[in-house]
């Protein structure tokens, strides 16, 4: 890669405000020029983007670099991009802790039947249920990545039993680790919680169906913080209405915003959140993108390039 000559150029292009992008970038890099990206720009040497327009590329072909303003690269994988141009996607940045957080508290939601007292409370009953068993509720992480590893430790920290599930074999200390296809009946027939914290490609598209969520012990609970097309929607209303699903906690969708005639939003047994579970933080994201801008100009490698033979 050539290093750039005189100050570095940045492009932004996401349809947010990028004045609080601005304000952190020039604390992170102060020499650096900033542009939020319109057609007819100058040439840019690196961009921070998320879910940039065809065109954007189309017309910056000087890029050294994309940054994605996230961790999951599939609607960005989805343009026409130089072969040549690395992509760099988020790595946690302050998300895996938001992912733990988010994930444990639907897990402890439903295993400490805090939707029940919910319930119970409305309608003014004072009643206690039997308790539920940690041990019965193995909680299965599909996909080790930064984030599923920073939400697996959470989980065992609060002494459930953890399975993990990659596409790469793993040792992961106080967890069973499975992978790969041949392993994943395997997984889901040691699962109880659900968890999907994979990213979406054509191998997993559509894995959480029918036939896969019905292999999971009886009385399931499935949490899906990655995207909402790794799930088939219709069966897991059927799963739910059957009984096999005990429940869902949903923060992605294959329609976003969720449309409002969506069963989901009147299932009793789902609760819907709006994509929030690992937000993008400005200070954190700015502050490792400024990073990975100083090694490459440095010639130095870095983290989270994507490959986009695997797709994530
Ligand atoms: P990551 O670091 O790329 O990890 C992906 C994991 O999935 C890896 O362990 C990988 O296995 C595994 N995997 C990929 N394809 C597989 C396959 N075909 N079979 C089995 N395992 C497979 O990703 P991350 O940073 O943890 O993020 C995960 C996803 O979370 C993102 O892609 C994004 O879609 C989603 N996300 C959602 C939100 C939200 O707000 N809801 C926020 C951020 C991210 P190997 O380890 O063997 O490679």
């Amino acid at each position: 890669m050539q290093l750039t000559q005189g100050p570095l150029r940045i492009s932004f292009c996401a349809r947010t405000d990028p004045l609080p992008w601005f304000e952190a970038l020039r604390k992170e890099l102060p020499q650096a020029q900033l542009e939020a990206w319109s057609s007819g720009a100058q040439p840019a040497d690196y961009a921070i983007v998320w879910a940039p327009p065809q065109q954007f590329f189309d017309e910056q072909t000087q890029l050294k670099a994309v940054f994605n303003m996230g961790a999951g690269v599939d609607a960005l994988l989805k343009r026409k991009i130089a072969a040549q141009l690395p992509i760099v996607r988020l790595n946690d940045a302050g998300m895996g802790v938001q992912m733990a957080e988010y994930v444990c508290h639907a897990l402890i939601r439903h295993t400490r039947q805090f939707d029940v007292f919910e319930a119970q409370a409305r309608a003014g009953q004072w009643h206690e249920p039997v308790p539920l068993e940690r041990g019965h509720y193995p909680v299965g992480i599909l996909g080790m990545g930064v984030l599923g590893e920073r939400v697996a430790r959470a989980v065992a920290a609060l002494d459930f039993p953890v399975l993990a599930w990659s596409r790469s074999a793993k040792q992961v200390a106080g967890m069973k680790s499975l992978f790969g296809a041949t392993q994943l009946p395997a997984f889901l027939a040691q699962t109880r919680v659900l968890v999907n914290l994979l990213p979406l490609t054509p191998e997993t598209e559509n894995l959480l169906n029918r036939s896969t969520l019905t292999q999971l012990l009886p009385g399931a609970y499935l949490i899906n913080v990655a995207r909402g097309r790794h799930v088939v929607e219709e069966d897991v209303l059927t799963l739910l209405d059957s009984g096999h699903l005990a429940g869902a906690t949903l923060d992605v969708f294959r329609t976003e915003p969720l449309p409002p005639e969506h069963a989901f939003w009147r299932h009793p047994r789902v609760t819907v959140t709006p994509h929030i579970a690992g937000r993008t933080l400005v200070p954190e994201t700015v502050a490792q993108i400024a990073g990975k801008i100083r090694a490459l100009e440095a010639g130095l490698p870095i983290e989270g390039m994507v490959d986009r033979s695997r797709g994530y």
